[in-house]
């Protein structure tokens, strides 16, 4: 059987949506591996992450270095560079992945992230606004 407490996670790129990802997991108590290209980044999660390496997640070697195919869930959080984003997203479906979750930037760039495989797509502004109307909705309806 799936047994939750052995689930381990790597993220790459620790932006906003990122690194609030791996700390909510560290806080949970998973296993993180924390990746970025950006060695200041990098250095900001080394004390919160169970390991926090640079590194380019483009670059295959560095993905099978890191033996990311054992890991259970990757989250590709990079939205500037949607190029990047899509062909690690590839890579990590080709190596085996079990559960990729990536955010998408825009719905061309969900469309294509669906298309390669992707397990689940996030938009964080869109997803979020949606809660937060959900929530004041219900609110009003507790509060008149
Ligand atoms: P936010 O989540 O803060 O709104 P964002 O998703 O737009 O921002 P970006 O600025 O696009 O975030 O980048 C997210 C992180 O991904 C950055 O820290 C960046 O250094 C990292 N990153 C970009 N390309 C790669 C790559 N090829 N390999 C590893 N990390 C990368």
């Amino acid at each position: 059987k799936y047994r939750e407490e052995d689930e381990n996670y790597a993220v790459i790129g620790l932006g906003r949506f990122g690194g609030s990802i791996c700390e909510t997991l560290i806080d949970l108590g998973k296993e993180v591996l924390a990746i970025d290209i950006n060695e200041e980044r990098v250095n900001v999660y080394a004390n919160i992450a169970t390991h926090a390496v640079i590194g380019n997640s483009m670059d295959e070697n560095v993905l099978n270095n890191l033996g990311i195919r054992n890991f259970d869930h990757v989250v590709v959080a990079i939205g500037e560079d949607v190029e990047a984003s899509i062909l690690i997203t590839l890579l990590l479906k080709e190596m085996g992945v079990k559960h990729v979750t990536v955010k998408a930037q825009n719905e061309s760039h969900g469309k294509v992230l669906s298309k390669i495989g992707a397990d689940r797509i996030v938009f964080p502004e869109r997803d979020m606004g949606r809660r937060i109307a959900h929530y004041i909705a219900s609110r009003n309806v507790i509060d008149y």
